[in-house]
């Protein structure tokens, strides 16, 4: 990378490097911005010093003097936690800092975080993701960005991004991120009961499935998983059942805070809630077709 596009992109620090974390971090890193990453988990740390990014010991350590901070981390609770609670990361940043969460956050969290940004001269930018792990690997994820600031953000996004969305407001990229994942989960519940219908009454799931995917009621889950992650046996996707099951209830809670009363959002939350507690612990979310084929046999 030539040492005028490292010039020109500046240095940034990059807290959470999961299965999202770590490919979007060294996309930044390939794209010429230093970065300097943390992660609680010391795996996650060396593997992204293996690929060429640096590392620190600490979120605040991994800020200090950024003028851009990006978090990916599980829950609005823990980005708050990392940047103003406990772990302090914002303690030490470059005056006028820019945070951009790009964590699937609670767009009501996401609001408050910003005034306390806002206190300390900050802004803030939610720009949540959408694509999995290998969007996230190719750099080719949706991005829905929202805020004053989006301009800002802008060069780090379209580092990691095919498409980067102006959503609105700021919040808006966490709203449209869960009622995205809302009719997503919907979606993958309608293939799980009809992959079951058919095969008990005696249809090959492979056929039902390209049947599907040649008719109206193809979806991402029958397009993109049924096969790939669920008929196979697999049930490795890259995103975990909590984590979906966090980001339809984040939408249902939204829905009930505006006094809209929406059917379908309840029940896709509540079903999804019940398959999580009945799953192991870091189940992957297409294990949702193994929930429905237990509980549609009970009896
Ligand atoms: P993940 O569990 O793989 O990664 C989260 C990382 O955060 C872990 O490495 C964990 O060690 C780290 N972490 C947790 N608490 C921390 C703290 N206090 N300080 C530093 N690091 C901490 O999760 P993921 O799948 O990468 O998801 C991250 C976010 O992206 C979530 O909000 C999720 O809903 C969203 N998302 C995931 C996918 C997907 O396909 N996996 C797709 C779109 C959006």
């Amino acid at each position: 990378m030539s040492a005028q596009v490292g010039k020109l992109t500046g240095s940034v620090a990059f807290i959470g490097l999961g299965r999202m974390g770590l490919p979007m971090a060294a996309n930044l890193v390939a794209a010429g911005f230093d970065v300097t990453g943390y992660d609680r988990s010391e795996a996650a740390r060396a593997s992204f010093a293996a690929k060429g990014g640096k590392v620190a010991d600490s979120a605040r350590a991994a800020a200090a003097g950024k003028a851009i901070v990006i978090t990916m981390l599980p829950t609005s609770a823990i980005v708050a936690s990392c940047l103003i609670g406990d772990e302090q990361a914002l303690a030490d940043v470059a005056p006028g800092a820019l945070v951009i969460d790009m964590s699937s956050s609670v767009p009501g969290d996401t609001l408050k975080l910003a005034e306390v940004l806002e206190a300390r001269g900050l802004s803030l930018v939610d720009a949540p993701v959408s694509g999995g792990v290998s969007k996230a690997v190719d750099g080719t994820l949706a991005i829905m960005a929202g805020g004053d600031a989006v301009d800002r953000a802008m060069p780090c996004l379209e580092a990691m991004g095919a498409r980067v969305f102006r959503a609105g407001k700021l919040g808006a990229g966490h709203v449209i991120k869960v009622l995205n994942n809302y009719v997503s989960a919907a979606g993958a519940l309608a293939a799980a009961e009809a992959l079951i219908v058919g095969r008990d009454f005696g249809l090959d799931q492979d056929v039902i499935t390209d049947i599907l995917n040649a008719s109206t009621g193809r979806n991402n889950t029958t397009e993109n998983k049924v096969k790939r992650f669920i008929l196979s046996g697999a049930f490795n996707s890259g995103f975990d059942m909590s984590l979906m099951s966090k980001d339809i209830g984040i939408a249902a809670g939204l829905a009930r805070d505006m006094g809209l009363q929406m059917g379908l959002l309840s029940l896709t939350s509540q079903e999804w809630n019940a398959a999580t507690e009945a799953l192991d612990n870091g189940a992957d979310h297409t294990e949702i077709y193994r929930y429905v084929d237990a509980i549609s046999h009970r009896g």
